[in-house]
């Protein structure tokens, strides 16, 4: 009954107008350990970064225990602030699957990934009176396209059921890595509102589709 909820839920979930998956969720979320220790475990993945001031917005969302990411290896566009929790993972994800999937799939390397962004204070479906979305708390992260060395860009909107197969291996590759390593991650092959995207969060219980 509580999953078929969850499906209903999903399939009316979206992104580019939040998802609605936060809402199924009855998992509280975990006490967060201590910021250094997060801060630490950035620098060890290899993420050059800055630390930014705790910041609450009206209606309750909020940009804490965040960081800027300055470096991880490669370009990531239109990222503003993102959850230490979510930034570790990340950081990972950019430096070690995505350039492996790169390598396995297509003998390159991706040399740029374009982002729909991370904060974004809304509510689920920018319905007013709806939860928040994790972008709301800097806690998701949409990733759109991967350009490789050679300059071909890679998108999830035409790609990942395009006509190349090693690219839809790439993409799903990097679908499957991610799982690994959020909470949640949404694709495609969820609903036609992440068509374009692929979308990461850190919030509470665990998706992957
Ligand atoms: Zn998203």
């Amino acid at each position: 009954m509580r999953f078929r909820g969850i499906l209903l839920l999903l399939a009316l979930g979206s992104c580019a107008g939040p998802s609605q998956h936060e809402q199924a969720r009855r998992k509280p979320i975990p006490a967060e350990p201590d910021i250094r220790i997060c801060l630490a475990d950035l620098g060890r993945a290899g993420a050059r970064f800055e630390r930014l001031p705790d910041r609450e917005f009206s209606p309750g969302c909020s940009a804490t225990r965040s960081v800027k990411l300055l470096d991880v290896g490669i370009p990531v566009t239109n990222l503003g602030a993102v959850k230490c929790g979510l930034a570790v993972p990340f950081a990972m994800w950019v430096r070690t699957a995505v350039q492996d999937a790169a390598h396995t799939w297509l003998d390159s390397q991706v040399a740029k990934i374009e982002s729909f962004g991370s904060y974004a204070c809304r509510p689920v479906n920018n319905v007013q009176g709806n939860m928040l979305s994790e972008h709301a708390r800097a806690n998701a992260v949409d990733i759109g396209a991967f350009v490789l060395a050679s300059g071909r860009r890679i998108s999830v909107k035409d790609d990942w059921n395009g006509a190349d197969p090693n690219v839809r291996n790439f993409l799903r590759a990097l679908h499957q890595s991610a799982c690994r390593r959020f909470s949640v991650v949404i694709g495609p092959d969820a609903n036609a509102f992440h068509r374009d995207h692929l979308h990461f969060d850190m919030g509470a219980g665990r998706y992957c589709r």
